[in-house]
């Protein structure tokens, strides 16, 4: 998975090598000589200073929140109404014209040569889980407005425009979703959602409606493929192999798809003092089985990571043995046949452990998502831009869902990956350094001034 890049450079030729099994692995190469031809060189000193004071903007959005001792903001709340508005300031600031769209998008615009120009849309998320970190998502936001406001104070306009999407909601942790904001863009939002409830009883449709959304007008918010002509996100690793290699910054490969699925064991509860072991039909004892052999399927299948974090035993008392037992499974990797594959073998073995301990196991699947690649082009650019501005190219794919993964649906989509701390996320003590949030920002604006054809 991760990508040890050696001597990026050799004779001409920009190369650097994936090692995962995704379908960029192998050298990615740009010449040289077409890099010089179209870009040139000696950017540097213009973009130093983007983003000096992005850590305060980032303290700023995480003070906008449900909670007054965690930061929570899930989607169509007044929270999410407040970071709307924040961020649309930030953006008419940047030099962007705002609009919201039907999905509750917080959408500006900087407009290339020629009105109507395709768009190369850079975005992240407003949403946040439940006692999130504050870099997850804001961090994407801040380094899209500050590349629109770079090239605003140095008046560069390419022809194509670029607007900047502040997504209503990826995390889905409200409505049990995901992706609901990036999902209404790219057309693919899924309209059974809009009557599912969250833990108040408020549908979708009654939230969206609250936040001053028409439910039936969701469609207005998809694009279409021809007006974008990409899509490009910074995010938090989410992970330590950054850390581990001592890069600030590096391009993403693939997204990796994910399965989750509910296993319910059956059983039979029963006296914890009369009935004999041999005679048993122990839930718990059989899907703690299933767990490990979950755990070692994964392990076994290279690129795939397989979680079980949720089990319920019922009765669940003290002294009676589990009659029933449930839990979930996520299964990840960002090769669709590998998750496939891993997922047929679990679903095999725990057949065999029902046979053998004679109790009932049924899978329920819940979620059910291919991996996306990013666009080897969009990659090249990443890395080419990485080079320019001294950083070690670096590739890695991502285990973790993004917007990017359904914006995938309408146009080629590319990431770029900054260092947290630890590769701790999803909690209040995900941390990330000024000088990583700095060249995350400042990557995003030279990966777009490559793709407009920005020469200085
Ligand atoms: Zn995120």
């Amino acid at each position: 998975m991760a990508v040890p890049v050696g001597n990026a450079r050799r004779r001409g030729r920009f190369s650097v090598q994936c090692t995962c099994a995704c379908p960029n692995a192998g050298d990615l190469i740009l010449p040289v000589e077409l890099e010089t031809r179209i870009y040139g060189r000696g950017i540097l000193s213009e973009i130093s200073n983007l983003g000096a004071d992005i850590m305060e903007r980032l303290d700023q959005m995480a003070g906008i929140s449900e909670s007054g001792e965690h930061l929570t903001r899930r989607c169509y709340t007044r929270e999410h109404r407040r970071i709307s508005d924040l961020t649309a300031k930030w953006m008419r600031v940047a030099g962007m014209e705002v609009r919201e769209d039907a999905v509750g998008n917080v959408i500006g615009r900087y407009d290339g040569r020629t009105p109507r120009a395709p768009a190369i849309v850079l975005g992240s998320h407003l949403d946040t889980v439940v006692r999130a970190g504050r870099y997850d998502g804001a961090l994407g936001m801040l380094a899209a407005i500050d590349c629109v406001r770079s090239l605003n104070e140095r008046g560069i306009r390419f022809d194509d425009a670029i607007e900047v999407a502040g997504f209503a909601d990826e995390e889905g942790v409200r409505f049990q979703s995901a992706f609901l904001g990036s999902r209404g863009m790219a057309g693919s939002f899924d309209g059974d959602l809009l009557e599912r409830r969250d833990e108040n009883g408020i549908s979708l449709a009654e939230a969206m409606t609250t936040f001053g959304l028409d439910p039936s007008r969701i469609c207005d918010a998809a694009r279409r493929p021809e007006d974008v002509r990409c899509y490009l996100e910074v995010h938090i690793e989410q992970g330590p192999v950054l850390e581990i290699e001592g890069l600030s910054v590096c391009a993403v490969t693939a997204i990796a798809g994910a399965v989750r699925m509910t296993v319910t064991v059956t059983g039979t509860a029963g006296h914890a003092g009369t009935v004999p072991m041999n005679a048993r039909r122990d839930a718990l004892a059989a899907a703690s089985e299933c767990v490990l052999l979950i755990e070692d399927t994964a392990k076994r299948h290279s690129q795939s990571v397989a979680t079980v974090g949720r089990m319920s035993a019922s009765p669940g008392t003290t002294n009676v043995i589990p009659g029933t037992t449930s839990f979930s499974v996520d299964v990840r990797a960002s090769v669709d046949d590998v998750r496939r594959a891993a997922v047929k073998e679990m679903q095999q073995r725990m057949a065999d452990v029902a046979a053998r301990r004679n109790v009932k196991i049924s899978v329920e699947k819940s979620h059910d998502v291919n991996g996306v690649t990013c666009s080897s082009w969009i990659v090249e650019e990443i890395a080419g831009a990485m080079e320019d501005l001294g950083h070690r190219p670096f590739l890695l794919p991502s285990g973790a869902g993004h917007d990017a993964a359904a914006m995938a649906g309408i146009a080629d989509v590319g990431m770029i990956f900054v260092r947290c701390s630890g590769g701790i996320s999803h909690c209040p003590e995900e941390e990330i350094t000024r000088e990583d949030a700095i060249a995350g920002s400042n990557l995003l604006l030279r990966t777009v001034e490559r793709i407009g054809g920005y020469r200085n």
